[in-house]
């Protein structure tokens, strides 16, 4: 599966967040026998549309998507020159597939800052100063060996000059996944880059940032195209011992919609390039995971590699279509039940029952 490493400056709160995160994974009702590795954390992904399917279809569960979370131990500066824990760190982090970083943005005097004083932008700098270094030394070990395999006509000039133009965003202080847009990123899919990875900002906030859109506008734009997400680490690590109702009331007085670690899961499971579609029946419904993007017969091989193998075509009926009718058998009167071929791409909230040969 996909995971998202959780990185961040000591003492910012990450402790505290991963804690919610994995009590939460304890929790979830659909992980009974899955062996829980303790620097794992998997959170459902949050959808209300699950229950309104269960309900049409009467099933007797749900299952929702999920997204896992890796705590990857401090990084400390030096981290890029094998200093401390910095070699684990940078293999850890090599092996996620987006990086949330935490970053702490509230004040609280009892809690020590390592530089003395709270300062989200300097310590961003800090972490993604030690990311670009490594990517700097991984591109400046390739780029000698590319040149040769180049003018030996061995290797794509357009390779190079890709690791060449990543370089010198390096240099100038940028990550690649900032300068995505400008850079080739299939050409640096080849090689392993940190800063390559999409990055999402977990800003560890107090009541003053989470009551003031101004404040969480100022600091989603310091780290803009990257996703933000604002949250209180120690109010979700109460929350997830509360019931679904005190949670929500608890939220409510903190200006907040959803909880923290519901939009950590959903911004996270975006920022993968994951979707879901959905399946129902009186036994279960269910949200099937598939990067975005994919065909029907990519989706049926989720379930079941025979799926794909065996596909014939696919059921499909838009979850607002369904609801709207009522029930599977008012959709098809309707005439908002369609049959889908092979190389349908699948839609967002597309509630589907594949046909196959076996
Ligand atoms: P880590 O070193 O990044 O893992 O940080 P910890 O999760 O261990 O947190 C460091 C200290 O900050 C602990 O004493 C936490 O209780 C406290 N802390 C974490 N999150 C918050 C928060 O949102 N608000 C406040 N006031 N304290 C927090």
């Amino acid at each position: 599966a996909l995971t998202i490493g959780i990185v961040g400056l000591p003492n910012v709160g990450k402790s505290t967040l991963f804690n919610a995160l994995t009590r939460q994974t304890i929790l979830a009702a659909n992980y009974p026998f899955a062996t829980i590795e303790p620097n794992v954390g998997v959170v459902n992904l949050p959808d209300e549309r699950l229950e309104k399917l269960a309900e049409i279809f009467g099933s007797e569960k749900i299952l929702p998507a999920t997204v896992s979370f890796v705590d990857i131990a401090g990084i400390v500066k030096g981290a890029s020159e094998g200093e401390g824990l910095g070699n684990q760190f940078l293999a850890n982090i090599r092996e996620a597939h987006a990086i949330a970083q935490v970053v702490r943005v509230f004040e609280d005097e009892n809690v020590i800052h390592v530089d003395g004083k709270v300062d989200p932008t300097s310590d961003m700098e800090t972490i993604n100063t030690e990311l670009i270094l490594a990517d700097m030394q991984t591109l400046e070990n390739a780029i000698p060996k590319l040149e040769k395999q180049v003018s030996g006509k061995k290797a794509d000039k357009a390779t190079l000059d890709a690791y060449r133009e990543a370089l010198t965003v390096l240099e100038a202080g940028e990550t690649v996944f900032s300068k995505a847009s400008s850079l080739d990123m299939e050409q640096l899919a080849q090689i392993s880059l940190l800063t390559a990875k999409p990055f999402i900002y977990v800003f560890n906030a107090d009541e003053g940032v989470l009551g003031s859109p101004e404040r969480q506008k100022e600091l989603a734009d310091l780290v803009a195209p990257a996703e933000s997400v604002f949250l209180d680490a120690k109010l979700e690590s109460d929350l997830v011992d509360l019931s679904e109702e005190e949670a929500r009331e608890m939220l409510e007085l903190n200006g907040q919609e959803e909880s923290g670690l519901d939009q950590l899961a959903r911004v996270g499971f975006n920022t993968l390039g994951l979707q879901t579609y959905l399946t129902a029946g009186p036994k279960e419904t269910r949200a099937w995971t598939i990067p975005q993007g994919a065909t029907a017969p990519e989706a049926a091989g989720v379930i079941h590699t025979d799926f794909q193998r065996g596909f014939i075509k696919a059921e499909i009926v838009s979850f607002d279509d369904l609801v709207a009718a009522g029930s599977m058998n008012d959709a098809k009167a309707a005439g908002k039940v369609r049959l889908e071929g092979k190389d349908y791409v699948m839609k967002d909230g597309d509630v589907v029952e594949f046909k196959f040969n076996v």
